[in-house]
């Protein structure tokens, strides 16, 4: 069957899940494909940043997400059976008005996947199991995917969200520059261990640089477990490879490992696609950048990926914007990826602290040609900047900001399609302010003469 498609999401991971919840509460055609038979399993991306819990509040997920996990316990370092410190794992960040979540909230991957999916399937969307993608064809009017099963799809736009090994990157023939991190293999695993507390996150540093860390995992019983083995070492992450590591490291015995859940080996690279669009095909997540884990970028990116391109796609597909709005996607994330590649390598060689540097609450795009601050003397929040929380006449930014819409502060909204807030925040500094749906300043004026212009751009002029 060739069914008909606005856009193909390929990978039920979070980029794939996370796009498929914004494109169906946008009421954009979109269905999500994914090779394997069921969500993945493991725990590994289990680091919301608070950026990332901004963005779960916009799409509906926070309060699950906030009740499925909790903060990272603090550290301490083991040295021969006996603890000999402990330290906060990230340096505190402060709460305030403008920035609600200041904490990386630890939530395991698989149950992270497993809400997003829940309202995804809330919203009416779809996941398809057992689709593996394995080549592509684009036109001037779509794309046609072929899958292993013989079976295709034809689609206005295609989204790889196939991960770091992506067979949609290949397809189209984008390359990936970068680097190895670190030339030891790591092995990571959900496990169950007796005789540790589940207070604190258990480091046990080994011989030249190599150790190991075990993490209680948020909602579960599990431990994280992550190795760092020494550069010659063929890793086995089988239920007998992993208490071996563990009598080798801590003071447990390889027997206290009762449960083996899910594991996984990996050597971390740093690599950034080339391109993040090749004609009617857009990289995002793991598909588009692979970095270190360290100071939890990865799956946080790869959400903020997903919601960059969400509102550009339903703009286009179902507002009348015009198509070049989809290249400000690659222009604006590329550039995010590659900061976020250095910050990734500098936590892995500690280089950079996780603290104000990880959370992701100071990125933006003021270098985009989406971003256009008309006021004559700009102070305070700028174009570009993320839009912070507030209150303004008892109601809540954050509040006003929920859903798939624009929102004018300071001024009384063009029509209908937008929504407004008479009277903008002293927080922001002097100014109207046009926040875009994903949460950041696109456009600033004294008043909001000279917005027609920029609405047009951006589809959402009106009738
Ligand atoms: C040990 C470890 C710890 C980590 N810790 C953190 C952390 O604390 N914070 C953080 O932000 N990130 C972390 N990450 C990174 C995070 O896990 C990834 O960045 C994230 O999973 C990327 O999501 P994705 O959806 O782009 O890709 P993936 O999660 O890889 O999902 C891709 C999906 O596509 C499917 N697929 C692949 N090929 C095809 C095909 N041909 N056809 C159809 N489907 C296909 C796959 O089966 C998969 O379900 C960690 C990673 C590791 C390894």
């Amino acid at each position: 069957m060739n069914a008909l498609v606005d856009v193909l999401i390929v990978g039920a991971g979070p980029t794939g899940l996370t796009l498929g919840v914004d494109l169906a509460r946008r009421g954009v055609d979109a269905l999500v494909v994914e090779r394997a038979a069921t969500l993945f399993p493991g725990s590994r991306g289990k680091g919301l940043q608070p950026r990332t819990m901004e963005v779960f509040d916009d799409l509906g997920v926070l309060d699950a997400i906030r009740a499925s996990g909790g903060p990272y316990p603090p550290r301490v370092i083991w040295k021969d059976g006996e603890q000999i410190g402990a330290a906060p794992m990230f340096d505190p960040v402060e709460p305030d008005e403008g920035a609600p979540y200041t904490e990386p909230w630890m939530v395991p991957q698989w149950r992270t996947q497993e809400i997003l999916a829940a309202r995804l399937a809330e919203l009416g969307g779809t996941v398809v199991f057992g689709r593996e993608l394995t080549d592509l064809a684009q036109d001037t009017e779509g794309v046609t995917a072929y899958f292993a099963d013989g079976t295709e799809i034809r689609a206005r736009y295609l989204v790889a969200a196939d991960g770091g090994r992506s067979a949609v990157r290949r397809a189209v023939g984008i390359g990936m520059t970068g680097e190895r991190v670190d030339p030891s293999p790591f092995v990571v695993a959900d496990v169950r261990v007796r005789g540790l507390g589940r207070e604190h996150w258990h480091t046990f540093p080994g011989e030249d640089g190599t150790g190991m860390m075990l993490c209680p995992l948020a909602g579960t019983d599990d431990f994280q477990l992550a190795a760092k083995l020494p550069e010659d070492t063929a890793p086995d992450p089988t239920l007998d490879g992993i208490r071996k590591l563990v009598g080798a490291y801590t003071h447990l015995a390889p027997e206290d490992v009762t449960e083996l859940h899910w594991a996984s080996e990996f050597r971390p690279r740093a690599a950034l696609a080339d391109r993040f669009r090749a004609g009617r095909v857009f990289l995002a997540g793991d598909a588009a950048h692979v970095h270190s884990p360290a100071g939890g970028q990865g799956l946080n990116t790869s959400v903020q990926d997903a919601y960059n391109l969400g509102w550009k796609l339903g703009a286009v597909l179902r507002d009348g914007a015009p198509e070049s709005l989809l290249d400000t996607y690659e222009t604006e994330r590329r550039a995010n990826a590659a900061a976020m590649l250095d910050l990734s390598t500098g936590v892995h060689r500690g280089e950079v602290r996780r603290g104000r540097a990880t959370v992701q609450l100071g990125l933006g795009y003021p270098d985009s040609t989406l971003t256009e601050d008309a006021r004559r003397n700009p102070s305070g929040i700028l174009a570009g900047d993320r839009a912070p929380d507030g209150r303004v006449d008892g109601v809540r930014l954050f509040d006003t900001f929920r859903g798939p819409h624009w929102t004018l502060l300071g001024a009384p909204a063009p029509h209908d399609g937008i929504r407004s807030l008479p009277t903008a925040p002293a927080s922001y500094g002097p100014g109207v302010f046009l926040v875009r749906p994903d949460g950041y300043l696109g456009w600033a004026g004294d008043s909001a003469e000279g917005i027609g212009d920029y609405l047009t751009r951006v589809g959402r002029a009106g009738s």
